[in-house]
């Protein structure tokens, strides 16, 4: 692979350095401060694994503007089919004229999603607008209302899914009505809960049964491995368990594998590491190399329940966004991504594996492919350290270093780095967050 910045951590300012705090001050003027960001450091250009900034520092990321630049930023192969597709066409509209590349990236799809049976796809701008067509479109096969997602769980930002996203705070706070029927039910968190997946599943279904009704409920709605609710990994048995009661009850089972998909766990899709085939997956975050794309699929019968222009919208499937995610599509299998993704698991299974054991303030390490987490807790205690988090996240980036943060209790410090990050990132990265570890053990 070759890059066209090296890849390295080089700092020539302190950051954020002079031109990004000029930029900052406009900001607070003419950008709402809803839009809260983790890091003040203002990006100019990015290859691989490496940011650059408009001061000149190299910087390391390990966030991918969560998750989404999996296969490296500004990939050029994705640059080189996205601007031969803007000079050739940039707008049709699917649902008014259509266009080959909807249909291969539906093709594509098809045989990347986990499920050996006819499948269907639709294509829209983000992942919350896919997860919301899922709910639509699983309501309507059902011709049930009522909709499940898990404790912990992140479903979006519009009206409908920051009420399927379990945080009050930021995301909800202060800013319903929400829809009614939707459901938070009991999920399993290992390290929390400490319970078998068989055992977990069987307090979800309970309260399902007894809060929902199991034939009133339309879909349950799982990452396989939660993201922003802290890179929670389930226990073994726990999805099989909650798959098989769903097939039983005829409710839709949705794997939300917004950011957990597309290469990023090792494997296409997160749910390939359990033993369970989703009756519709979501797909957005990684699927474009960075242009806005999402994706409903799944089983054809449940697809195609909806009526003609029952759901669609102006952008979804844009040219451009189709056009990059083939030319990502097709990089990830040319270039052996997945096994990148591997890669990158045995490197960080290696490098940090064992920050639990050598840092009190850490209370767990977890994760596959290139998405890791690491549970923050008091020293001595299982108790979340969110104070601990802060510091970390701004030491990092203090000294060059993007991480991302994660958690119910804002304290599971998260990696989701590109899958070409080499060995040498990973060891630097991790040097400058243990000098903030040990601080926060000592
Ligand atoms: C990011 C995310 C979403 C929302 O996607 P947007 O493109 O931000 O609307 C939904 N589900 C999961 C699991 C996510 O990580």
């Amino acid at each position: 692979m070759s890059f066209s910045v090296p890849q390295s951590r080089n700092l020539v300012t302190e950051l954020p350095g002079p031109r990004s705090r000029e930029l900052l001050e406009r900001r607070r003027r003419a950008v709402s401060r809803g839009a809260g960001t983790l890091a003040d450091i203002f990006m100019d250009h990015g290859s691989g694994a490496i940011l650059v900034d408009v001061d000149g520092n190299r910087v390391i990321d390990l966030g991918c503007g969560i998750g989404v630049t999996t296969i490296g930023h500004a990939h050029p192969d994705v640059a080189a089919a996205a601007s031969a597709q803007a000079s050739k066409l940039t707008h049709a509209l699917f649902t008014v004229t259509p266009y080959e590349d909807y249909v291969r990236v539906a093709e594509k799809l098809a045989e990347i999603t986990p499920g050996d049976f006819e499948k269907r796809s639709i294509l829209v701008n983000s992942g919350a607008e896919a997860v919301e067509n899922a709910v639509k479109i699983a309501r309507k096969h059902t011709g049930r209302r009522a909709i499940a997602s898990l404790d912990h769980a992140f479903h979006g930002r519009t009206n409908l899914t920051m009420a399927m996203t379990y945080r009050p705070w930021p995301e909800r706070a202060g800013m319903g009505p929400f829809p009614g029927e939707l459901y938070s039910v009991p999920s399993s968190y290992p390290f929390k809960d400490g319970l078998s997946g068989p055992d977990a599943a069987a307090r979800t279904i309970d309260y399902v049964v007894t809060h929902i009704g199991a034939s009133e409920l339309a879909a349950l709605f799982v990452e396989p491995i939660q993201g922003d609710g802290g890179v929670v990994i389930p226990a073994d048995g726990y999805f099989e368990a909650l798959a098989e009661f769903c097939a039983a009850h005829g409710i839709v089972f949705v794997a939300d594998e917004i950011q957990a998909g597309i290469a990023r766990t090792g494997a296409w899709y997160s749910i390939e590491h359990f033993d369970v085939v989703p009756d519709l997956v979501t797909t957005a975050k990684g699927i474009a190399g960075g242009f806005p794309l999402a994706a409903v699929t799944g089983r054809a019968e449940i697809m195609d329940a909806v009526q003609p222009g029952g759901i669609g919208g102006t952008f979804g499937g844009n040219p451009v966004s189709t056009a990059a995610a083939l030319a990502t599509f097709e990089v990830i299998e040319r270039d052996g991504l997945i096994a990148e993704a591997q890669r990158v698991e045995r490197a960080f299974t290696a490098r940090i594996g064992d920050w639990a054991d050598r840092f009190p303030v850490v209370g767990e390490v977890r994760g596959r492919g290139a998405m890791w987490g690491a549970e923050l807790v008091v020293p001595g205690t299982r108790t979340p350290n969110p104070g601990a988090l802060k510091a970390v996240i701004g030491h990092a980036a203090a000294n060059g270093v993007i991480v991302l943060d994660a958690g119910s209790w804002d304290s599971v410090l998260r990696f989701l780095p590109s899958v070409v990050i080499s060995e040498e990132l990973v060891d630097d990265a991790a040097s400058v967050i243990e000098e903030e570890l040990a601080r926060q053990s000592g």
